[in-house]
């Protein structure tokens, strides 16, 4: 695993802190945001509405986006499609906060790009821990970690391999791509259309189905046909675990 802390090239700069745009319109939240936020030594960006929400966006290009649904202007759903519609935003991780718990909700948000989600009420530590979680992540980001293991798959990027239950799996490019994409991410509904600019690139014209078909193998492949799990109206997900 690439350490947070060697991933950033070594410029002599101290890193700046962390901005987090939060997008949410009950003010006594933000207020409680925005006092943990500061705690953790994370700078804070904050609009109390959509449009608000979607403009601060645009022209601070925050670290992170904290972003309520049900939000007055401009609803959190249409703000994630702009921000990942657009070649500026689109790599900003956003953290959904979703004021209903129903599994649906999570899908939709993660369907439309949100990296997470957290659901009110929710513990601070839990966000802060969120946070902490995708800022790894994104400063791994394009030197990312060679081995990547859940439950029991590893792949070895830089030697282009695949393990299930430490038996090698003889994978294409292209599932070895998806199941690469899917296990950074376990338990993140992925819809048809990024697993296909992920597994065989942004603007390919395949059929949807391909993917389907490619799925399939790669299930037969890895033995165990749960490991990738089938989100019914969306698309597939890497089992997040087994309970
Ligand atoms: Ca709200």
């Amino acid at each position: 695993m690439v350490n947070a802390s060697t991933a950033p090239a070594a410029t002599g700069q101290t890193p700046s802190r962390l901005r987090v745009l939060i997008v949410e319109d009950e003010r006594d939240l933000v207020e409680v945001l925005t006092y943990n936020l500061h705690r953790e030594g994370f700078d804070t960006i904050v609009a109390y509405d959509g449009n608000e929400g979607l403009r601060k966006a645009q022209t601070q290009l925050p670290d992170l986006i904290l972003l309520d649904i049900m939000l007055p202007g401009m609803s959190g759903t249409d703000i994630c499609r702009e921000i990942r519609g657009s070649e500026r935003t689109r790599h900003i991780p956003i953290i959904v906060i979703s004021a209903r718990s129903e599994e649906s909700d999570q899908i939709v948000g993660f369907s439309l790009g949100a990296d997470d989600y957290v659901t009110k009420p929710f513990s601070s530590k839990v966000l802060i821990q969120k946070i902490k979680a995708l800022q790894r992540r994104m400063e791994s980001g394009s030197e990312t970690s060679d081995v990547i293991e859940h439950l029991s798959v590893r792949i070895d990027r830089s030697r282009h391999r695949a393990f299930h239950e430490e038996k090698e799996l003889d994978l294409t490019p292209t599932e070895f791509r998806l199941l690469e994409v899917m296990l950074r991410q376990p338990g993140r509904a992925f819809n048809r259309h990024e697993l296909m600019d992920a597994a065989i690139g942004e603007g390919a014209i395949v059929l949807e189905r391909t993917i389907d078909v490619h799925i399939k193998t790669l299930r037969r492949k890895l033995g165990e046909m749960d490991l990738i799990e089938t989100v019914r109206g969306v698309g597939y997900r890497f089992r997040e675990r087994f309970t």
